[in-house]
């Protein structure tokens, strides 16, 4: 892969509220943020858009894309639902001048890091608790009560991955969360780079 600018990471378990803080980077005209969108196997959910949110495709194709080693990274996060980042997306956003910004799961944040240390800032965004975790994912009312648990199941042992992270934000007051992640990602993004291959 090419060159070209830093790679902000947020991952945490589904539910803690890191969407929310990657929508709110997005939008600091400061930091100079692209999103970077993931391909995914499993369906639309709610009103997401294909190109926007995630590019939604069949398992055949994903398959293929590994296959193909056109993959940054990727998982299968949920049994049968593969996630991961294109190395054309990061290519697409670096090539427009931007930092990208990933919302991804632990297992491909930390991936991501490993592949480039310096570039990489890595952060995991904390749930108060589990407990506060299924209220909110409760709230959505988006998936079944089997999925719910699922979710909760795995973040678990998300939690535990935490350690390895560059930052830990834990989300228990947004507003405060949001300066926190905004901060930290503007001291990193202003931060000279040591080059890396
Ligand atoms: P959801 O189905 O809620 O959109 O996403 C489920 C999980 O997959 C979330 O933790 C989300 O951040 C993660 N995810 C989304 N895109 C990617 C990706 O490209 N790679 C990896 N490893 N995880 C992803």
């Amino acid at each position: 892969m090419k060159d070209g600018g830093k790679l902000i990471v947020f991952s945490a378990p589904s539910g803690s509220g890191k969407t929310t803080i990657v929508q709110y980077l997005l939008k600091q005209e400061d930091l100079n943020l692209g999103f970077s969108i993931s391909a995914t196997s499993r369906g639309p959910r709610g009103d997401e858009e294909h190109g926007e949110d995630y590019y939604f495709i069949s398992l055949k194709e994903f398959k293929q894309h590994i296959k193909n080693e056109d993959f940054l990274e990727w998982e299968e996060v949920y049994r049968d639902n593969f996630y991961g980042t294109l190395k054309s997306e990061v290519e697409r956003i670096w090539a427009s001048g931007k930092n990208v910004i990933f919302d991804i799961d632990v297992a491909g944040g930390l991936r991501i890091k490993k592949k480039f240390p310096e570039k990489t800032l890595a952060v995991f965004v904390k749930p108060p608790s589990i407990d506060e975790l299924k209220i909110r994912l409760k709230k959505r009312k988006t998936e079944s009560d089997e999925r719910i648990n699922m979710r909760i199941a795995k973040a678990s042992v998300e939690l535990a991955t935490a350690p390895q992270f560059d930052f830990i934000i834990e989300n228990k007051n947004l507003e405060t969360a949001l300066q926190e992640s905004h901060d930290l990602v503007a001291s990193f993004i202003q931060k000279k780079e040591v080059s890396e291959k």
